[in-house]
C-alpha cells in the first residue's frame, strides 16, 4: 500500500508565521488564563460570526456541557435531542444530570425532524439539543417557534457547521445559544478547542466562571466552576487559520465538486436515479463542506455500505461509518435508551458511509475512491 487517505487531513496554517507568533509566547511566558491571543482570537470571532459573545474553550464536548449548565435547566428535567451525533452531544446531557428524549431525524438532511418533537414534550421538558449534522442546517425556524411556545431553551450543536450561514444569517446567532468544536478534525481548527456563541451577556459571564473555576479575583471565588480555558498555543493556531478560513472552504468545494463529477451519473443527481445518494442540498445554506455523506439505497444498502468500508479499507482508504451505532445503540446508552423510537435514525446509521474530503485531496484520488464505490 504506498499511501494512506484518511477520512480528513488537519488544515495546517503557515509554519512561518504559526511559529513567528510563538515567539510572543516565550517572551511573555504567558501560556493560558485568558492571555493576549485568546482575546484576540475571541474578538476576531465575535466579528466573523456576527455574533455578540464567544466564550473560548478548551474543545467543543465542554462547550456542549458547560453551555448546558449556564443554561441553568431543572436538575433531572428532559432535554429533546437526536441519536444520530457524535456521542459527545449525549454525553453532554447526561454529564449534566439531565434526561436526554431522543427524536427522530428526516431522511433528506439527517437533522432532528421538527415535526416530530411537539410530541415528545411532556411537563419536565426543559430544553432542546438538534445538531447541524454533515454542515446540514436544522429547520430552525421550526425548532425556535415551538420552543417559543413551550418556553424551551435551544441549544443547536454546530461543530459541523462552521463559518456556514441560513438564509444570509451566521448559524452561530440561533437558538440561546451554539456551540462549535475546533478539533483537528474538523473544517476549522485550534489543535484542541471550542466555543460557545450566543447574545446573552448573563451566558458569557456564567461560562467565563464555569471555565475558570469561578474565580473572580485573587480571593474571590463566587461559582464551582470547572477549568476548560483556551490556551494560547490553540488561540494562536485560531488566528492563523481563521485568516485561511475563506480558502479553506473553497478548496474542500473543489474536492466535493470531484466527488459529484465522478461518484454520480452523468446528469443525474437525483436521488431516485442513484442507487447511492447524499443528503440533499439547500440553497438556503452556505456549506463548509466538511463532510461527504454518502447513503446506500434499496434493500441492501446496510450490507452494499459494509462492503464499500470494507473494499475502500484494503486500499488504505478510511472511510468512516458516521454515526453509526446510533448513541441510543451504543453500549453505555443501551439499556436505558436503545428502545427509543427512531427507526429512520436507524435505518440510516447502517446505510450512511462519509467519504475522505479534504483540501488536499486530488481528483485523481476522489475518481479511484468514486471507481471502488
Ligand atoms: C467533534 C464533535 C463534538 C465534540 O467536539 P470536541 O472538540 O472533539 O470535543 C461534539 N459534537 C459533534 C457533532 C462533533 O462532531
Amino acid at each position: 500500500m504506498d499511501k494512506i487517505i484518511a477520512v480528513t487531513k488537519s488544515a495546517m496554517p503557515d509554519f512561518e508565521e504559526y511559529v513567528g507568533m510563538l515567539r510572543h509566547l516565550w517572551d511573555t511566558r504567558i501560556l493560558t488564563n485568558m492571555g493576549e491571543y485568546h482575546n484576540r482570537f475571541e474578538k476576531e470571532l465575535r466579528e466573523y460570526l456576527t455574533c455578540n459573545y464567544v466564550s473560548l474553550v478548551c474543545n467543543g464536548h465542554m462547550a456542549l456541557e458547560l453551555a448546558l449548565q449556564a443554561l441553568d435547566l431543572p436538575k433531572g428535567s428532559e432535554v429533546i435531542t437526536t441519536p444520530f451525533t457524535f456521542i459527545s452531544t449525549t454525553h453532554a446531557i447526561v454529564r449534566n444530570g439531565l434526561a436526554p428524549v431522543f427524536c427522530d431525524i428526516r431522511e433528506d438532511d439527517c437533522t432532528i425532524d421538527a415535526d416530530k418533537i411537539e410530541a415528545l414534550i411532556t411537563d419536565k421538558t426543559s430544553a432542546i439539543l438538534p445538531v447541524h449534522v454533515y454542515g446540514n442546517i436544522c429547520d430552525v425556524e421550526k425548532i425556535e417557534a415551538i420552543a417559543g411556545k413551550y418556553h424551551l431553551k435551544v441549544l443547536y450543536d454546530g461543530a459541523h457547521a462552521f463559518g456556514e450561514t441560513y438564509k444570509g444569517r451566521n448559524i452561530a446567532t440561533f437558538g440561546d445559544a451554539t456551540i462549535f468544536s475546533f478539533h483537528a478534525t474538523k473544517v476549522f481548527h485550534t489543535l484542541e478547542g471550542g466555543a460557545v456563541c450566543s447574545q446573552s451577556r448573563k451566558i458569557y459571564d456564567k461560562l467565563y466562571d464555569l471555565k475558570n473555576f469561578g474565580i473572580r479575583s485573587e480571593e474571590l471565588v463566587a461559582e464551582v466552576g470547572a477549568n476548560a480555558k483556551m490556551n494560547e498555543f490553540s488561540a494562536a493556531m485560531g488566528i492563523c487559520n481563521l485568516k485561511d478560513i475563506e480558502r479553506l472552504i473553497s478548496d474542500r468545494k473543489t474536492v466535493y465538486g470531484y466527488y459529484e463529477k465522478h461518484l454520480w451519473k452523468k446528469g443525474s443527481h437525483s436521488m431516485e436515479e442513484d442507487t447511492i445518494c447524499r443528503p440533499w442540498r439547500n440553497s438556503d445554506i452556505t456549506y463548509n463542506y466538511g463532510y461527504f455523506p454518502i447513503i446506500f439505497k434499496g434493500r441492501d444498502g446496510a450490507v452494499r455500505r459494509d462492503a464499500s468500508y470494507e473494499k475502500l479499507r484494503t486500499e488504505g482508504i478510511f472511510a468512516r461509518k458516521y454515526f453509526y451505532p446510533i448513541s441510543t445503540k451504543q453500549e453505555c446508552y443501551r439499556k436505558l435508551y436503545g428502545k427509543s423510537n427512531t427507526p429512520i435514525a436507524e435505518d440510516i446509521s447502517r446505510r450512511v458511509l462519509a467519504l475522505p474530503l479534504y483540501g488536499e485531496l486530488s481528483e485523481e484520488d476522489v475518481r479511484k475512491i468514486a471507481g471502488l464505490i
